[in-house]
């Protein structure tokens, strides 16, 4: 019972809306910092669960722990992930209601360990026979595979998502897994032909080559030797733990399997990965301004591969065609734009690749009936990035933050405002930072950054990233939230480049450097390119690669106008569903075990919007529990309650907390709750009762 309530001293508070001083970051992060150093890695705010990276194992996820908080009222039992999981499974299962569970936090917080959690805990309490079995086997090793394909070893984290991903959990109307579905945002596929220092490519690349087979590797004119590809040579060359990747390709395997890959589908998978590895290998040598093939052999094995016409292949490196008003005009390439063309088709085949993929497990995890289905929704998605550089996938990433703090503020206000309303409590307003402003700065037709970013790219002549900048400056030149070289202070002048530009975001100010914006947004493929493609013969390339792209006389979206709507389409998946929120802290930058660096926590603290998210929690009432839990705890405090109170609980609380000389201004009670506005008023009442 109550067990939140217990050992503050030694663990801290168990939800951080009974910290005294709420609005005080530093005793926030104290707490959790106590708590971390007790082992003690989750901590709540109200309803939001806060995780802190433990870099370890601990032993709190096995079978015990399952039941220890199966069925179990949230507030009964110590914070977990497993609490939060089961609450939202029960509200799906006995109200009917959809669920979306959202984890943010920066690279390394752990997320994705945490959405594994969630669905381990589905997978524990629900049946373990039969048709049930076999559909969580499916939704289980979905994860192996995708993380092959979009994770990484980064300088943060050893494997880091490089992509955004929302998962449905379908159940039947009995409350067993049934299906899923995923969507996918975003890959990082700029990393498939370069790598930081210390960084790896995917991890795909790697598998492959430590686990296939000889036969196999054979067949795809593929050495174990990770020095042979040019696209595996940037980043970290020594120092891979073979045996890993070993491993985890036989995980690949079983996956493939379990999600019914056929064997030919599998072989042309391999085969695409491997041409990336060619692709790379392909060189070219400049004669009198022309690009030329400097050998053939890579290009013969690609289109091999591929099943491409080598003729095609070769030519559409070397020149472009363009129809301009009906006139067909061929131009060679020079070295430079051949090379070029030869890195946007390895992005891009790697990138569709990973579309198909998720498409393809999408399909094996499709229900069998088509019954109406409830889905759990998890949202494993980059959290808000603030680098020494940022760029356009920082912009990216920072407007998808933007766009789901929106929406946590809106949900978060709606449920206390409802519960407020069903309680026949008055509902005072709270004020909040409306971030709607930046989403707006950022989005809005017309006049945003995206449409003004996308003009430029469409717009005819010489349209550069500085032209683009000169009119966002002039553009946004009153804007509040918006910076520019003239505009800032003169000690952020000194800091800030005339090619760059500042938002002030709801977590943060970001400097985002304008150089490359135009052409990260075109997202350029040569027709040429995408011709050869989609006439090749290995099924999967030529799905990826549809002919119908190539009739079509309509510009393709840019990259931010594709993301952008993807994300209003996820916000509008979400926005139906009954939330809940995981929050995930690094304690440290050397992901080490017990080491909690307070300066870092403190800055993600401020990303995550954490102090705002206490602040709206906590500008009602600290702590409510409904009139039969209260009186249960604190009936011993009052002579007319105990030992038992014979009334209705309502009365019964009215009676103790008269005893306990509750003032009006401390408490409301509701129609099922008591709500207590302050910590204080509890912790007294909670002291008295131990004592
Ligand atoms: P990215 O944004 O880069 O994908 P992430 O937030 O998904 O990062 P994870 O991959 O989940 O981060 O976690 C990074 C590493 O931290 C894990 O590989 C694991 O070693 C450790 N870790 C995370 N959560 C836990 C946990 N609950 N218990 C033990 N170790 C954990
Ligand atoms: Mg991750």
């Amino acid at each position: 019972m109550e067990r939140h309530l217990e050992d503050r001293d030694r663990v801290g508070v168990a939800d951080a809306v009974l910290l005294e001083d709420y609005t005080n970051e530093h005793a926030f992060v104290d707490n959790l910092e106590k708590r971390f150093r007790g082992n003690i890695i989750y901590t709540y705010i109200g309803p939001v669960l806060v995780s802190v990276n433990p870099y370890r194992d601990i032993n709190i996820y096995g079978l015990t722990y399952v039941a220890i908080y199966e069925n179990k009222n949230f507030f009964e039992v110590p914070p977990h992930v497993f609490a939060l999981t089961d609450t939202a499974y029960r509200s799906l299962k006995e109200e009917n209601r959809e669920q979306c569970i959202l984890i943010s936090g920066e690279s390394g917080s752990g997320k994705t360990e945490a959405s594994k959690k969630v669905l381990h805990y589905i997978a524990a309490v629900t049946e373990h026979r039969g048709a049930v079995e076999k559909v969580k086997d499916k939704l289980l090793y979905s994860n192996p595979l995708l993380e092959a394909f979009g994770n990484a070893k980064t300088n943060r984290n050893d494997n880091s998502s490089r992509f955004g991903k929302y998962m449905d959990i379908q159940f039947d109307f009995r409350g067993l897994p049934v299906g899923g579905n995923i969507l996918n945002y975003l890959l990082e596929k700029s990393r498939v032909i370069n790598q930081s220092p210390g960084e790896r490519n995917f991890h795909i690349f790697y598998q492959l080559l430590a686990g296939g087979s000889g036969e196999l590797l054979d067949d795809l004119h593929l050495k174990r030797n990770l020095g042979s590809y040019y696209y595996l040579s940037h980043g970290e060359k020594s120092n891979v733990d073979n045996l890993d990747d070993k491993r985890a390709f036989d995980d690949i395997i079983r996956a493939l399997k379990t999600l019914e890959f056929s064997e030919k589908e599998q072989r042309q998978i391999w085969e695409i990965v491997s041409s990336v590895l060619h692709l790379g290998n392909i060189g070219f040598m400049e004669h009198e301004g022309i690009a030329q093939l400097s050998k053939r052999d890579s290009v013969e094995i690609t289109s091999k591969l591929l099943g491409a016409d080598e003729e095609l292949l070769t030519n559409a490196f070397t020149h472009r065609t363009i129809t301009a008003h009906g006139d067909v005009v061929v131009t060679p390439l020079n070295r430079e734009l051949a090379i070029y063309a030869r890195d946007a088709l390895a992005k891009a085949i790697y990138d569709r690749l990973f579309t198909w993929l998720v498409k393809r497990l999408n399909q094996s995890l499709q229900p069998e009936d088509h019954r109406k289905h409830i889905a759990m929704g998890i949202l494993d998605i980059y959290g808000f990035e603030i680098f020494e550089k940022n760029s356009f996938e920082q912009l990216c990433i920072n407007f998808c933050n933007e766009k789901l703090q929106q929406l946590f503020i809106e949900l978060t206000l709606k449920s206390e405002q409802e519960e407020y309303l069903k309680e026949g409590i008055e509902w005072s307003k709270i004020d909040y930072f409306d971030n709607q402003v930046i989403c707006d700065l950022i989005e809005e037709k017309h006049k945003g950054i995206i449409p003004l970013m996308d003009e430029e790219c469409l717009r005819p002549g010489d349209t550069t990233d500085i032209t683009l900048l000169e009119k966002m400056n002039k553009n946004f030149k009153m804007h509040k939230h918006y910076i520019n070289h003239q505009k800032a202070d003169s000690k952020l002048q000194k800091l800030m480049g005339r090619d760059e530009f500042r938002l002030i975001h709801y977590a943060g100010d970001v400097t985002y450097n304008i150089n490359g914006f135009l052409e990260k947004n075109n997202d350029l493929l040569f027709r040429d390119l995408k011709d050869a493609m989609s006439k090749a013969s290995n099924h999967i390339v030529n799905a990826i690669f549809p002919s119908k792209e190539q009739e079509s006389m309509k510009r393709p979206e840019t990259a931010i106008t594709q993301f952008k709507s993807s994300l209003n389409n996820l916000i509008e998946i979400l926005m139906d569903k009954e939330p809940s929120y995981i929050r995930c802290i690094k304690p440290n930058d050397i992901k080490q075990a017990g080491v909690f660096d307070e300066t870092l926590v403190n800055h993600q603290v401020k990303y995550l919007g954490l102090m705002e998210n206490l602040r709206v929690r906590r500008a009602g009432f600290a702590y409510r529990r409904v009139f039969e839990k209260f009186l249960q705890r604190y009936k011993s405090l009052c002579k007319q309650t105990w030992p038992h109170w014979r009334g209705n609980p309502k009365d019964g609380v009215q009676v103790l907390v008269n005893a306990l000389g509750y003032s009006r201004e401390e408490y409301r009670l509701g129609k099922t709750k008591i709500f207590i506005r302050f910590p204080k008023t509890l912790f007294q009442t909670e002291d008295a009762f131990q004592a």
